[in-house]
């Protein structure tokens, strides 16, 4: 079990296991976040917060949505809109305590542009 939290704490996130490896995505969004994805199952990750403590993004078909919290504005984690249709969500690495996050690789996805990735250990 793992937890992250935003910065100012409103925003907690209970995790059943450490990422095997985390995304850094140059896509549109992602580049803009900063975020670093570690993707789970919506059944490994429980959101501790008030009904209003975040704030969603979604644009386009709207099939995911991009959450931050309202207080102190980190992006803490995207999940699916469409119930049933998502098997995967992601979790902002970043509000991760840098020691989970030792020896973890960095997947570098290149969702601008030709979507390959390649897995690096180093920041
Ligand atoms: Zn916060």
């Amino acid at each position: 079990m793992i937890e992250a939290s935003c910065h100012c704490g409103a925003v907690r996130i209970k995790i059943a296991r450490t990422p095997r490896e985390i995304t850094d995505c140059n896509c549109s969004i992602c580049r803009r976040l900063g975020a670093r994805w570690a993707y789970y199952s919506p059944n490994d990750v429980t959101i501790i917060a008030a009904p209003q403590a975040t704030a969603a993004y979604a644009w386009g078909e709207k099939s995911i949505a991009f959450h931050h919290c309202q207080t102190c504005g980190c992006p803490t984690h995207w999940s699916g809109l469409d119930e049933g249709r998502h098997d995967r969500m992601g979790v902002n690495a970043r509000l991760f305590d840098p020691v989970v996050l030792k020896g973890v690789a960095v997947r570098k996805l290149d969702g601008a542009d030709t979507w390959e990735s390649r897995i690096t250990l180093d920041e």
